[in-house]
């Protein structure tokens, strides 16, 4: 009797046998019923062969094999078993997490396919510059896999060559797969694509989507009547059965990386199903991952530069340094920038400031006693957010009442301690009375439609001074915005996290993009302690590839990624001493002598040592080569799940770790 192999959402990494009277190969990427426990699950059907290593006896039979949809493809099957090896995640969570919702009911909803939406007239193209032809003609279709990196300054038109190419796959009969960072922040793209390709079926899939309408566009992806799938990470694993070229904009954005649950990189994992299929993939970006500009470097990818900006009218912003060393500062605006932006309101021109700390003020202190809003669960700090008089712990979503005097010695006069966006807003407003004063961040815009409205107030002119965190840096053209100012960057300059000079570069280059996108020629304003910092120089210079070669150059001296590769075994429990416990015996596991050139950190708390009443601890392994970790990591992790450890203590595996 045939044995079905089936992927269950479980967090084993084994697959689980079943009976049944009469199945072929053919069945292989279908869904079926299977009894578990005393329930049922649904699983997908990942193997169908005549024997188990279970006696047949022992078996139950499988349930009805569903074949409403048709079965997944065997190359999306080989991703999600690529992805499974690469991360250490059970094969079966990586395929049913890749599915929606509705297809993974035991009581399926009656759903079809997505239409293709209404026709709109399809808008004219530019005339490509001549970088953005020898761009797109880089890129040979017909040649098989090939990586390239699109490196061009903010406005240089990097849209118009992923344009331009999706056009061509499309021509070709080819889908295309563009993914995109967090996809509320870009409405502006997903327009450009659907007023550039009015008939061919563009669908979105983002988490923010309804559960039935995220199941239409994706089976009209599977099913080939969507030509172009914009999507953020997990639209990385969508089956696609004319897959002909994927893009990846803004590749180094953090979001591409999944942080909880299945820890993978969809950026990583989009360069490998580009290689599985033979494809050419595109990653796009301003200021690339270090990681991206190494292999760029070192040939592994195709480089494609943009220098001058698309607009020829549009220069690049004149960065310049304020040295507040020697300044007296009024809630935190120095007398140069409050000038500069007095200038833009004369002239009618938009002002953008940037904090990336949202909230009134990061704590709340008690001048008396030295008391300050701390979280009960976490080793953090109680946001104070004085528009709705909350208070808030930005890690575990623990939120208060702002107490009327100290809760520690009864003192009235507690005050708010440093400032986020919300007290910046406040105080710009006293200051220009005049002014339309309008803020941009998590807490002002919460959901895509909030953010369509946000932008459509700035562009229709109705903000004179934005004030808003990075959600504001990200690829959007306001054409009367001339002025930047960036107020805090100092605090990244020195952070522990070694990784943090990358991002305030790439934060403050993506944000000074922002200025001058069109005739208007465009000033940033950064105050800093450190105007002599090479950051700095970098930045006022628009010289990414130099500030790139001297931070590779410090990563390689220290032996860090991308010279080395790294993954991360985290635990948490409620008490730290079993958390680092569990981490010493799997840091000596025996299994660790087998293996050289593997370096074992020692178990140290997280940086973040508390969160929502769990302890964490973490523990890093090194390797100088990356198939010598990938040999270790299965063997490690078998190992792993043989410690005996408290009930409440779960422990997970992050290969290619971002934050630490
Ligand atoms: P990037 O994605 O590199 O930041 P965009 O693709 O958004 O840049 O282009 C910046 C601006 O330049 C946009 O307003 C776009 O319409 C315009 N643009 C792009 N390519 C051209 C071109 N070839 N000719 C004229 N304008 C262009
Ligand atoms: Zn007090
Ligand atoms: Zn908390």
């Amino acid at each position: 009797m045939p044995v079905l192999r089936v992927a269950l959402d479980l967090p084993l990494h084994r697959l689980f046998d079943y009976v049944i009277p009469e199945a072929s190969t053919a069945d292989i990427g279908l869904r079926v019923r299977v009894p578990f426990g005393r329930g049922e699950k649904i699983g997908v059907i990942a193997e169908v062969v005549d024997s188990s290593e279970w006696p047949l006896a022992q078996l139950k039979p499988a349930g009805e094999i569903l074949r409403d949809v048709p079965p997944l493809p065997a190359d999306f099957l080989r991703l999600c078993h690529f992805a499974s090896g690469y991360y250490q995640a059970a094969f079966g969570e990586v395929v049913m997490q890749a599915l929606p919702v509705g297809l993974k009911r035991l009581d399926p909803p009656n759903r079809r396919n997505a239409r293709p939406g209404p026709l709109t007239a399809a808008i004219e193209r530019p005339v490509l510059t001549d970088e953005q032809t020898v761009a797109v003609e880089a890129i040979d279709p017909t040649a098989g896999f090939s990586a390239h990196l699109l490196h061009g300054v903010t406005g240089s038109g990097k849209t118009e060559v992923y344009l331009r190419l999706i056009e061509r796959a499309l021509a070709d009969g080819k889908q295309v797969l563009l993914l995109v960072p967090e996809i509320n922040l870009t409405p502006q793209l997903e327009g450009r694509v659907r007023a550039r390709f009015p008939e061919t079926g563009v669908v979105s899939l983002h988490s923010e989507l309804a559960e039935a309408a995220r199941e239409r566009n994706w089976r009209a992806a599977f099913a080939g009547e969507a030509s172009i799938v914009l999507g953020t990470r997990l639209s990385v694993f969508t089956p696609m059965p004319r897959l002909g070229l994927i893009v990846v904009d803004e590749e180094h954005d953090s979001s591409f990386k999944q942080q909880d649950g299945m820890r993978y990189s969809a950026r990583d994992v989009a360069v490998f199903r580009a290689h599985q299929l033979g494809i050419p993939i595109l990653l796009g970006s301003a200021t690339p991952s270090l990681e991206s500009w190494a292999n760029a470097q070192s040939k592994r990818y195709a480089m494609i530069t943009l220098r001058e900006r698309a607009n020829p009218e549009a220069t690049l912003p004149l960065v310049k340094l304020i040295d507040t060393r020697r300044m007296v500062i009024k809630d935190g605006v120095s007398e140069p920038l409050m000038a500069a932006i007095k200038l833009r309101l004369e002239r009618g021109e938009q002002s953008l400031i940037f904090l990336n700390r949202r909230g009134y003020a990061p704590v709340l202190s008690c001048t008396a006693c030295g008391w300050i809003s701390r979280c009960t669960r976490c080793a953090a700090n109680l946001v104070l957010h004085l528009a709705d008089r909350r208070l808030r712990c930005h890690h575990c979503g623990f939120e208060g009442h702002v107490p009327r005097a100290c809760p520690s010695c009864g003192n009235q006069d507690i005050l708010p301690f440093g400032r986020g966006t919300q007290r910046l807003e406040g105080w710009l407003q006293e200051q220009f009375p005049e002014a339309r004063v309008l803020r941009v961040d998590r807490d002002s815009v919460k959901s895509r439609k909030q953010w369509e409205a946000m932008l459509e107030r700035i562009h229709g002119g109705e903000a004179d001074i934005l004030v808003g965190t990075q959600m504001l840096a990200k690829g959007h053209d306001f054409p009367r915005l001339t002025l930047v100012g960036a107020l805090g960057a100092d605090s990244a300059l020195f952070a522990a996290d070694w990784r943090s000079p990358e991002r305030l570069f790439s934060q403050l280059m993506q944000v000074a993009g922002r200025a001058g996108r069109a005739e208007l020629k465009g000033e940033v304003l950064i105050q800093t302690e450190y105007p002599t910092h090479p950051l700095f120089a970098a930045l006022a210079a628009h010289d990414y590839p130099g500030f790139a070669a001297s931070l590779l150059k410090e990563r390689e001296q220290a032996g860090f990624p991308p010279y080395a590769f790294q993954a991360m075994l985290r635990a948490e429990a409620p008490d730290m001493a079993d958390s680092i416990a569990f981490l010493k015996t799997a840091a000596t596991l025996p299994v660790i002598q087998q293996h050289e050139n593997v370096l074992i950190y020692d178990p140290v708390p997280m940086k973040l040592s508390r969160v929502a009443n769990l302890d964490r601890g973490q523990l890093l392994v090194e390797s100088g080569s990356r198939p010598v970790l990938q040999a270790f990591l299965p063997r490690w992790r078998e190992a792993i799940e043989g410690i005996k450890s408290p009930s409440r203590l779960r422990w997970h595996i992050e290969v290619d770790p971002l934050e630490f």
